[in-house]
């Protein structure tokens, strides 16, 4: 006899919420923005791109429950004005997805490396998601719920995958997790992470060289490396780290909490490496 479910999953699964996508303009920041409209949710996007942001409100259309705020995550003020604008604009915040994040240049000798680049990779990657985390605490904490998520990256538990300013910020981005977890689960917030590998998006785009950073062979490299990926049986896409980020932000997630959710095709497991 078929087994019936004890809870059913609603299409519109996040009806009424409000949430916060911080880098939200474009890659997977954009997808997870139009998924949880899609799922019913009023979102704001903070991104320090205007232009990208102008561009995916006028795609969305003009009855949808989107606005946009320029936001530097790496700056108090600008995750603290954001924070409030979606507040004061949709009454709440119920979700706060820290997304922004940049790479940093893959420097191949750690004798090369400059220590201000790697900074500047901690005060977007690391320090953006802290300021996320605790501003959003100011308006859940009064409310005794909320659903914090970070991306991290598969670079987040093992080496070799990006440049070490990056890797040991996602480092960080799992401490944060797991520390602001136990904090804010005694006031019904649950933080969690999601870690992607490899998709296709602007921040990718900078471990290529220069010169295939445009037009034709951009698009011939994404074409390759989707068919190289699809041999593996794995060809991510944003939208599948964003189906993470909706489940995570959904009430069916309510006993997940610490979790850093791993959305790579299995390509991690083997050995803890890439094969
Ligand atoms: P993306 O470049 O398309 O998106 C990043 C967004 O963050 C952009 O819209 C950018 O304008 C914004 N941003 C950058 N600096 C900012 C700042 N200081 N303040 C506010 N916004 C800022 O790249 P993406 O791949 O969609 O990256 C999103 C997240 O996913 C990042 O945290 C990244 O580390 C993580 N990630 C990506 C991949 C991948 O393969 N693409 C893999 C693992 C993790």
């Amino acid at each position: 006899m078929a087994r019936t479910s004890v809870t059913s999953v609603s299409e519109r699964r996040l009806e009424g919420k409000v949430a916060l996508i911080t880098g939200g303009a474009s890659g997977i920041g954009e997808a997870t923005t139009r998924l949880f409209i899609k799922h019913g949710a009023k979102v704001c996007i903070a991104d320090i791109r205007d232009d990208l942001g102008r561009r995916l409100l006028e795609s969305l259309g003009s009855g949808t429950n989107a606005r946009f705020i320029h936001c530097d995550v790496s700056k108090e003020d600008g995750i603290s004005k954001a924070v409030d604008f979606t507040a004061e604009t949709f009454g709440t915040i119920d979700i706060l997805v820290n997304n922004a994040g940049i790479i940093g240049n893959k420097v191949p000798d750690i004798r090369e490396v400059d220590l201000h680049e790697l900074q500047k990779v901690f005060e977007i990657n690391v320090d953006g998601v802290f300021l996320g985390m605790k501003h959003a605490a100011r308006i859940m904490i009064p409310r005794g719920k909320g659903s914090i998520i970070s991306t991290a990256s598969t670079a987040s538990t093992i080496g070799g995958l990006g440049p070490h300013g990056y890797t040991s910020s996602k480092h960080a981005v799992v401490g944060l997790t797991e520390s602001v977890a136990a904090e804010l689960g005694k006031h019904g917030i649950r933080v969690n992470c999601v870690s992607p590998y490899g998709v296709p998006t602007g921040l990718t785009l900078p471990l290529l060289p220069a010169w295939w950073g445009t037009g034709l062979v951009m698009k011939f490299f994404y074409a390759v490396a989707g068919f190289m990926a699809n041999l593996k049986g794995v060809n991510l896409e944003a939208s599948d780290v964003a189906e993470a980020m909706l489940f995570l932000a959904s009430d069916e997630a309510r006993y997940v909490r610490g979790l850093n959710l791993t959305v790579d095709g299995g390509l991690t497991v083997v050995n803890g490496q890439v094969k």
